[in-house]
């Protein structure tokens, strides 16, 4: 049978493609169902374990009452096989994350964040909006000099959904130059499906398992730590933002995360093209490269 469920709020991120959804096949409509409150959590929200995952892989899909839930802090599996093309984490055994912030570099808030990735040795990725490398290129220039790696995030922060294709193709191309680098986050994780096709050729698309849910003002910046505490594992992608909207929070989740993490062994690294999925065009490439070598 095949009803509206409305999960996901359109204004946020790529899960609202799930709009429609045929319950009889999809999960979804189970954890729904079993809505639990958590007083950690403001009032106005309510937070829905999923029974399938164990405790400590809890997806936790934040609703409003009467409204579609919001976002999601762990990205779940049938998400991230739908696009197998984006990068949601890096496959691996080892004890690692993959900490990045999407929206500097601006002068209030990514020096900060730079001091606090320097006390623990911690190296992340950063997902620049053009626009703030244009005003800013000494920020993006000491983030860069502390060996951290960097993605665009579109020129202008575009949403997709938003976005005539060939003007945001443009406008993320502007962007990847400025930064010269193949790895791009959208903004809002907001794709068209033939967006998503064109960009998957040319750019590594980074999405993510893990967010934080710094930019949410209703949440507290306790809870905004304990997100990333639950959710994230060996490998996982997490979203932080050096934004002055998600400042307060971020700046106090972020040491404990490296804190936490650090005394049960784990280490930050820096996203590197070599860990993603290659592009679309290099994957045609060395096929025809092969073809031509056994010819
Ligand atoms: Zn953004």
């Amino acid at each position: 049978m095949s009803q509206n469920v409305l999960l996901f709020e359109p204004n946020k991120f790529l899960y609202s493609v799930f709009v429609t959804i045929d319950t009889a096949k999809r999960p979804f409509k189970t954890f729904l169902s079993q809505g639990t409150n958590l007083t950690d959590i403001p009032n106005r929200y309510s937070c829905v374990p999923d029974p399938r995952k164990p405790p400590n892989k809890q997806l936790f899909l934040i609703t409003q009452p009467n409204r579609a839930a919001m976002y999601l802090i762990r990205t779940p599996d049938v998400i991230q096989n739908l696009f197998p093309n984006f990068n949601w984490n890096v496959p691996t055994s080892d004890k690692v994350l993959y900490l990045t912030f999407d929206d500097g570099p601006i002068p209030e808030v990514t020096p900060a964040v730079l001091t606090i990735l320097k006390q623990f040795q911690a190296k992340a990725t950063f997902f620049c909006v053009g626009d703030n490398v244009e005003k800013y290129p000494e920020i993006l220039a000491q983030v860069r000099a502390q060996g951290h790696t960097v993605g665009s995030h579109t020129s202008h922060h575009l949403s997709g959904w938003n976005t005539e294709n060939i003007e945001y193709y443009h406008d993320v191309r502007h962007a990847a130059n400025l930064v010269s680098s193949s790895l791009f986050r959208p903004p809002y994780g907001r794709l068209k499906p033939k967006q998503a096709q064109f960009l998957t050729r040319h750019y590594q698309v980074v999405m993510w398992d893990v967010l934080s849910g710094d930019f949410d003002t209703a949440i507290s910046k306790e809870t905004c730590l304990k997100n990333v505490l639950t959710a994230a594992e060996r490998g996982s992608i997490v979203v932080f933002h050096d934004s002055v909207k998600a400042a307060e929070r971020m700046l106090y989740a972020l040491p404990r995360v490296l804190e936490h993490f650090s005394r049960k062994g784990y280490r930050f690294e820096a996203l590197q093209a070599s860990l993603l999925h290659k592009t679309r065009r290099q994957v045609a490439a060395e096929s025809q490269l092969m073809a031509v070598a056994s010819a």
